[in-house]
């Protein structure tokens, strides 16, 4: 394989094209939108810098990776810093939990809300702990081809009890509520719902506890740059504002893509970081294998969406921590209402993304930068007409963010704006406005996610949220090396 396209510069396109362009084969990566990210977008509003999606780094050690494929360091291109505490977590009641990777800090809080959790606590460590190393050091980035592939991690499923969700393998641990909360809310990070997701993602605790929790300076914006540079330093070749409309196929081979320009363009291989759904159903809507797999695909469960409000304040608020989590008076019944709609529920629980805590230049002098996102149903559970309903929301959070913890927010506000499920549709091809892709749940693993490789057609490839593993920054980073692994094998 000489050349390769890649549609689509989300942290895993562009960590595929990295890996592809390092192997020695010439990349051309193609991006719909006038910025690179994908999810990890950026806007610059009235001197205000707000990451659009991802603020939460893990795992630095994978992106390190991409950087060192080809002697180069991460460290040379973009500044990681790490940010304590990981969350603040916040209730209605005002009760508040700093959850740090201090153990000691960690158990006093622990103890000093319900004592026999201290010792429960630990049992789930170890048990996320070795969730870790079975779900994400061995699997995380090795492609699920064949079901045979997906027996062999049976024994290890079993012995983990994967087939449970993550809230009731924390309940087995934790016996207080709202711990039970802190520790069990972080599947919502990459698509997936506590309740009901495999307690394998509960990995993701241990994952954040043994390599930490990072924001770059500059914003997860200056990563991607920093991505875009290595792949360009490395020769690649990257168009921005080139929407594909097409994967051109002969047979069951790709031959290349087609431009919505009208363009078509050759390649070896072609892999698509676009939505797994958009790729088979409208890019490969010529082709039986794209009809037949693409209603497939979108017949599968789909994540939940969120709501994005971005905004500006002319004052600066230190009491904050750089990221909180503000539980709303009900979890398991909002987290169902979330997954299955029909409508937008009364409360809500928020993620508020404080990031000129970390770092200042992201906002004006003596200003901040914050972005409040709720999880919502997608377009398929609960048909909101957001172009009504989401000012008046957006209204609701402030006025909620207000009361409880940024008092004076309206008279502050500088600038704002929102992204809502249609934007997740119309702007980023997501299936249903799903914020996540497929749905993680474990009938949706590994093998039964997009497989990195078609099972059809020759030299085409997929790689993202809806592939192997799954959301998530590392998880896409791990699809790209899933994919590229593949790709090289292939071209060998
Ligand atoms: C608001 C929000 C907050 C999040 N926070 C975190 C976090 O803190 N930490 C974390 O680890 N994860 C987080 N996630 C999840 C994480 O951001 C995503 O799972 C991940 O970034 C998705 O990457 P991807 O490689 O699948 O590509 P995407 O980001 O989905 O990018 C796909 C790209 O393909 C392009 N494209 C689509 N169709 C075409 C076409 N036809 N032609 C050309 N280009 C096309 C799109 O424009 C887009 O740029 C968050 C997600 C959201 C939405």
């Amino acid at each position: 394989m000489k050349t390769a396209a890649v549609i689509g510069s989300g942290f895993g396109g562009l960590a595929l094209a990295i890996r592809l362009q390092s192997a020695g084969v010439r990349t051309t990566l193609f991006e719909a939108r006038d910025k690179p990210g994908g999810r990890a977008y950026v806007y610059k509003d009235a001197g205000f810098t707000f990451d659009a999606g991802p603020t939460i780094v893990t795992d630095p050690g994978c992106i390190e990776e991409l950087f060192a494929l080809s002697g180069r360091k991460l460290s040379d291109y973009v500044e990681l810093m790490p940010i304590s505490p990981f969350y603040r977590l916040c209730w209605e009641d005002g009760y508040s939990f700093d959850y740090v990777n201090d153990q000691a800090e960690l158990d006093r809080q622990i103890g000093a809300k319900s004592p026999p959790d201290v010792a429960g606590y630990q049992r789930f460590l170890a048990y996320s702990r070795e969730l870790l190393e079975e779900g994400y050091v061995k699997l995380g980035a090795v492609p699920f081809l064949s079901i045979a592939s997906m027996i062999s991690a049976g024994p290890a499923l079993m012995r983990l009890q994967a087939w449970k969700s993550v809230y009731a393998k924390v309940a087995e641990f934790i016996k207080d509520d709202q711990l039970r909360q802190a520790f069990s809310f972080h599947s919502l990070l990459v698509g997936g719902n506590p309740f009901a997701t495999s307690s394998i993602y509960a990995l993701i605790h241990a994952l954040e506890r043994q390599w930490g929790v990072w924001f770059p300076r500059g914003g997860t914006g200056a990563l991607i740059q920093a991505m875009v540079k290595l792949f360009e330093d490395l020769g690649g070749t990257f168009h921005l504002n080139t929407p594909v409309a097409a994967i051109e196929t002969e047979g069951a081979k790709v031959t290349g893509v087609r431009l919505e320009s009208g363009e078509v363009l050759a390649f070896d291989a072609v892999a698509s970081n676009a939505d797994v759904v958009h790729t088979y159903q409208k890019l490969l809507a010529g082709h039986p294998r794209g009809r037949s797999y693409g209603a497939k695909l979108a017949g599968m469960r789909h994540s939940m969406s969120l709501f994005v409000l971005y905004f500006g304040l002319k004052t600066q608020h230190p009491n904050l921590a750089h990221h909180t989590v503000l539980f709303g008076p009900r979890y398991r019944e909002l987290i169902t209402e979330i997954f299955k709609g029909p409508e937008l529920s009364a409360d809500f629980s928020l993620y508020l993304h404080a990031p000129s805590r970390s770092d200042p230049t992201l906002a004006p002098e003596g200003c901040e930068a914050f972005y409040v996102l709720a999880p919502v149903p997608h377009l398929g559970s609960a048909d909101i007409d957001w172009e009504t309903a989401g000012p008046v929301y957006r209204d609701r959070i402030l006025a909620y963010l207000e009361q409880r913890y940024i008092p004076g927010l309206t008279r502050d506000l500088v600038t704002s704006r929102i992204f809502t499920p249609v934007d997740f549709r119309d702007q980023l091809n997501a299936h249903l406005g799903s914020a996540f892709s497929l749905e993680p749940i474990l009938t949706q693993s590994a093998w039964f996610r997009a497989h990195n490789r078609d099972d059809v057609i020759d030299n085409l490839y997929v790689v993202g949220a809806g592939t192997h593993p799954g959301a998530g920054v590392p998880g896409v980073i791990g699809s790209a090396k899933a994919t590229a692994s593949l790709m090289l094998e292939d071209g060998a």
